[in-house]
């Protein structure tokens, strides 16, 4: 899958975690997924938006919509 339109997030995670990645876990997200959560105001699940696609945090987008940047298009 074409991954331009995806970025490495952090997102709102487990807050009552004692550990810095479950609270703030880092994923990649696609492109749909982030264009619905700016749509989302105070509910939005990204904290922020870090840069490109990033091979290290896994090919499955970290919202709802379950897609791997390895699925065939
Ligand atoms: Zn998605």
């Amino acid at each position: 899958m074409d991954t331009t339109d995806w970025q490495a997030c952090t997102l709102w995670g487990a807050m009552g975690s004692d550990s810095t990645d479950e609270q703030y876990p880092q994923r990649n997200v696609c492109g749909a997924c982030i264009a619905e959560d700016e749509k989302r105001g105070e509910d939005a699940q990204i904290v922020s938006i870090n840069g490109d696609y990033d091979d290290s945090l896994g090919p499955e987008c970290g919202l709802e919509c379950g897609m791997s940047a390895d699925d065939e298009d």
